[in-house]
């Protein structure tokens, strides 16, 4: 029963990350980003709603974003444990999840901050756009998600390093070995009692 959340630069292999790391501790990984591509692929009400703001490389707002994610927390499969990626990005929405998690007597055991170097992230992202091809994957986007991320999701880094929850992880080498770097860490700090337990 593991409840996590991924925290990641865009770039940083989140989505990658999130997959292995929601296998190694057997829970189902969400992606609100990947939610949202599906959306915007099968041109559901959602998607259509969602589409211009991911290909700005803008947030999709809060009252679309909270939404979706307090209806996917109570699906089924999520009451053992998840690995939240790409939730919550901004302190509201620090603030909504933990109204959402705290409505189902839940909380988050673990938050894992994936960082590396900007030069680094646009490298990769010039990669992946030729293999993906992203409609968010061009060099002007990128760089907005990217001051996106420094300008806001930094202070979601805050608030949970403020609560003793933060484990961060290098990830900038190669991607299994930020698998293993990210597993250890994890059930390291998932170990260690809590100083507030
Ligand atoms: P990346 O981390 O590479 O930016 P994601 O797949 O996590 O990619 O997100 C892609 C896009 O989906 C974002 O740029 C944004 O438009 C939208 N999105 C995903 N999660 C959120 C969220 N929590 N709040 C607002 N928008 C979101």
């Amino acid at each position: 029963m593991t409840r996590l959340l991924i925290i990641g630069p865009p770039g940083s292999g989140k989505g990658t990350q999130a997959e292995k790391l929601a296998r190694h501790f057997g829970v189902p990984a969400v992606s609100t980003g990947d939610i949202f591509r599906t959306n915007v692929s099968q041109e559901t009400e959602l998607g259509n709603q969602a589409a211009g703001y991911l290909d700005d490389g803008d947030f999709v707002p809060d009252q679309l974003t909270n939404a979706l994610v307090k209806d996917r927390l109570l699906d089924a499969d999520l009451q053992e444990g998840f690995l939240l990626d790409g939730y919550p990005r901004t302190a509201t929405q620090v603030a909504e999840l933990d109204t959402m998690l705290a409505s189902q007597g839940f909380a988050l055991d673990a938050v894992i901050e994936l960082s590396a170097p900007d030069a680094v992230l646009e490298q990769r992202m010039r990669r992946r756009a030729a293999d993906q091809g992203r409609t968010d994957d061009t060099v002007d986007v990128f760089r907005r998600r990217l001051d996106l991320y420094h300008r806001e999701t930094h202070e979601v880094v805050s608030v949970y390093a403020g609560r003793g929850m933060l484990v961060p992880v290098d990830g900038s080498g190669e991607p299994g070995e930020i698998t293993e770097l990210a597993i250890a860490a994890v059930e390291k700090f998932l170990a260690t009692p809590s100083p507030r337990a």
